[in-house]
């Protein structure tokens, strides 16, 4: 049995069956064991790859995003620049150097890096060391502690990783799912909490007996302290993943190793595990906070937007026949409906104004 399996075994047997939302954290966060904690899970040899690693293209567009809705802003200077889970720091290094093209941005821009993994936080160093000289990026555990101040955040496939809890509906209420470990087996398990009345945050309507409903308190969370900083001093932020534009009926929790599909209750800390964002219910929190959202618009909708073809055809000028190729390739996976276009969604958050670029 692996470290993080006995501890929660062990966990189990002192509290009894844990949350969804505690099996998730302790098998990404653990600060022994935890999947992210240890290891760059990125890449062809890691688990998954994202968007930014497929290709320059997109932390270019987000750089130039950035740029323009700072403008728009009236320029305010300085103004923090907040990433949410950087991954390996290819987001930021790309974005930073297409905002070295929008006049006085760049020197305006406070980097502020929020990641739990140290072994990230050491990718994001060496990213970034050229970008970001001395005393380079700050990082946080938290939004908590960026200093209050004009706000730029982006986040790409960082909400997924925050934990959800699953309520199931029965006949006799609604019960929590929960993850309980079987002697007989040696194996985890769902098992369900004595039903409750009612569920602890605002559901899709007419969930049927047996369905599934995921809440995402740590997301909201976050959703609203991003909405009540951008409303108090100003400017934007951009989340993209994956998920459903409105709340819906259904369980999203997965695992990926190896690129692949893998029992979400099997090997905990050994594979990610993710569940696909409710854009409704960020957007409904940022609202609260008094913050405009703009969107939810499908990623290949955005990024066709904000020039993906023009950027593309632009680099595949100078580009050997093989690099254009791998060029309009890339463009296909971010953008194609069949691809990363339609399932990944963007969503604007601001204080006041016009939509921002990709959404009007
Ligand atoms: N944005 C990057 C990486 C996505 S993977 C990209 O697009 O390539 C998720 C990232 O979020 C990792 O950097 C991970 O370490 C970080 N992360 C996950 N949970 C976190 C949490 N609770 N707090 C801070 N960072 C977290």
């Amino acid at each position: 049995m692996s470290g993080l399996a006995e501890h929660l075994r062990r966990r189990i047997a002192l509290e009894g069956p844990l949350t969804v939302a505690a099996y998730m954290t302790e098998a990404l966060c653990h600060p022994r064991f935890g999947y992210y904690v240890g290891r760059d899970p990125l890449g062809t040899a890691g688990d998954f790859t994202t968007a930014p690693e497929i290709s320059q293209m997109f932390g270019e567009l987000i750089g130039l995003w950035c740029g323009v809705v700072w403008q728009a802003a009236g320029r305010p200077d300085p103004v923090n620049l907040v990433e949410l889970g950087p991954g390996r720091g290819t987001l930021m290094a790309d974005a930073l150097r297409a905002a070295a093209g929008v006049p006085g941005f760049r020197s305006a821009l406070r980097v502020h890096l929020v990641e739990i993994s140290p072994a990230l936080r050491e990718r994001q160093r060496e990213a970034l060391a050229a970008a970001v000289p001395d005393p380079g990026p700050a990082w946080h555990d938290g939004l908590e502690t960026v200093p209050e101040g004009p706000l730029l955040l982006i986040a790409n496939e960082f909400f997924d990783a925050l934990p959800v809890r699953q309520f199931q509906r029965t006949e006799a209420g609604w019960c929590e799912r929960l993850v309980d470990w079987d002697p007989a087996t040696g194996d985890f398990r769902f098992v369900l909490s004595p039903p409750a009345g009612r569920l602890p945050a605002a559901g899709p309507p007419d969930v049927p007996v047996g369905g599934i409903v995921e809440v995402c308190p740590a997301g909201s969370g976050v959703a609203r302290a991003i909405g009540a900083r951008v409303v108090a001093s100003g400017v934007g932020a951009l989340i993209v993943d994956y998920g459903y534009a409105r709340s819906a009926a259904g369980e999203t929790l997965q695992a990926v190793r190896g690129h692949r599909y893998h029992p979400p209750l099997a090997d905990p800390g050994e594979a990610d595990l993710t569940a696909h964002v409710n854009f409704q219910a960020l957007a409904a929190a940022a609202s609260e906070a008094g913050a405009i959202c703009h969107g939810p618009v499908d990623q290949g909708d955005f990024l066709e937007r904000l020039g993906l073809s023009a950027r593309a055809a632009a680099l595949a000028t100078s580009a050997t026949e093989r690099q254009a190729a791998d060029i309009e390739s890339a463009r296909r996976r971010l953008a194609g409906g069949d691809q990363m276009g339609t399932l990944f969604k963007a969503l604007a958050i601001t204080g006041a104004g016009a939509p921002p670029p990709g959404f009007d």
